[in-house]
């Protein structure tokens, strides 16, 4: 069987390009490991969050926009295939501060980004704390919340629902789950690839590695270099409460259905998905001085998971220039740019190419930077 597409890696990232293989009538693969791999496609906050992505690195930004603004359709696409809500919201997002050190570096942030070519990657408003309160009026703000940033383009989405839709899309457009198999090796082999398990051998004429933290493992093998770190991020789950937080927040989220969403850590170089009391009591602490009635509810279920993160943060995308029809992709956003992977990337690679967006995203700047 010779497949047109076989992408590596079923999570967030591999999902997406392999839906939009898919439903682009490529015969197309998705291999991934088993339910325990590390995943963190099923750890995320689910937000599509656009603020201070793409410092120093305006082509990010600029991707950025353009799945913020792809979203809403995308969504519509989803929930279709999957035959249900997957949660997503268009209310904006709010970065609360506490305290003044915090505003002023937001402003800074903000300073900065509205100064770089192309501009921030959505609107970002900087709210002082009436203005936050005027944004959620049922809630009772913290003393220590001096105000905050508001992006009103960006969005929320329930991040489970989204991945089942995602699959239930490529099922339905055709496409092929290979799962439980791990790959071990990727050979170039005549005008296409051979893949190896540890269960069979599969023929792709093209390949996708978006195996996340397996990148480093497989991509040399076809001349691809995309070099990530593992870094861990743990999120609570508070039992249902009155609905008090219309508007997503980063760090505070309250869903649809009323639970409240606390996190997350960033914890350089941890492999293991643990959760931790200290960290899951800082960001509980924090939690409850942005909103001081979060301290009295009950904390049902705690998870950590573990990003796949490039030396800079912005996503690494390249073609092989050894073996062309050799494709790698990763990012830590792989919420926020779903809809890019799934529309102008897999679009891209699908005709032999990158978008130019991306072109900028190429793992040659760690080249130029270590020069
Ligand atoms: C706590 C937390 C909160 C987050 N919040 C957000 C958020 O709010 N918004 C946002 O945009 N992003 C968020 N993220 C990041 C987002 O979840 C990741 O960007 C995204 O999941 C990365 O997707 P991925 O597909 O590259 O990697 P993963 O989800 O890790 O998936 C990689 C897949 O590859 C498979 N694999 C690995 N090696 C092999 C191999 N050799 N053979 C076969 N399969 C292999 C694994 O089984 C796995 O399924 C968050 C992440 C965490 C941990």
């Amino acid at each position: 069987m010779t497949y047109d597409v076989a992408v590596i890696g079923g999570g967030m990232v591999g999902t997406a390009i392999g839906y939009g293989c898919a439903s682009r009538g490529a015969h197309t693969a998705l291999l991934d490991q088993g339910d325990l791999s590390l995943r963190a496609a099923r750890a995320n906050a689910g937000l599509i969050y656009s603020q201070g992505k793409g410092e120093g690195l305006p082509a990010y930004a600029a991707w950025t926009r353009r799945s913020v603004r792809l979203w809403s359709d995308f969504a519509e696409l989803m929930a279709s295939a999957a035959g249900r809500s997957i949660g997503f919201r268009r209310r904006g997002v709010i970065s609360y501060c506490l305290g003044e050190d915090e505003l002023q570096a937001r402003r800074d942030l903000i300073h900065r980004m509205h100064n770089q070519h192309g501009g921030p990657a959505s609107p970002v408003h900087v709210l002082d704390r009436h203005e936050v309160e005027a944004l959620l009026p049922d809630a009772q703000l913290g003393p220590r919340v001096v105000g905050g940033s508001y992006s009103p383009e960006d969005c929320d989405v329930n991040a489970l629902p989204l991945l089942r839709a995602l699959n239930a899309g490529f099922l339905q457009a055709g496409g092929v789950h290979l799962l439980e198999r791990t790959v071990t090796r990727i050979a170039p082999q005549g005008d296409g690839f051979t893949i190896t398990s540890d269960r069979d051998t599969v023929q792709a004429r093209k390949i996708v590695v978006a195996c996340g933290l397996g990148i480093p493992h497989l991509a040399p093998m076809v001349g691809l270099h995309a070099p990530v770190r593992p870094v861990r991020g743990q999120m609570i789950v508070t039992e249902r409460l009155a609905p008090t937080l219309p508007i997503p927040g980063s760090g505070v989220r309250q869903i649809e259905e009323g639970v409240v969403q606390i996190g997350t850590t960033t914890e350089e170089g941890e492999t293991n998905p643990a959760t931790t009391v200290a960290d899951l009591a800082r960001m509980a602490g924090r939690a409850a001085q942005v909103i001081p009635a979060l301290a009295q509810a009950r904390i049902v279920r705690s998870w950590a998971g573990i990003r796949p993160m490039t030396p800079d943060g912005c996503p690494i995308y390249q073609q092989s220039p050894m073996h062309p029809g050799a494709f790698v992709a990763v990012c830590h956003s792989g919420v926020t740019l779903c809809a890019v992977h799934a529309g102008p990337l897999a679009e891209a690679i699908l005709a032999g190419t990158l978008p130019n967006d991306v072109t900028d995203l190429h793992p040659d700047r760690f080249n130029a930077h270590a020069a």
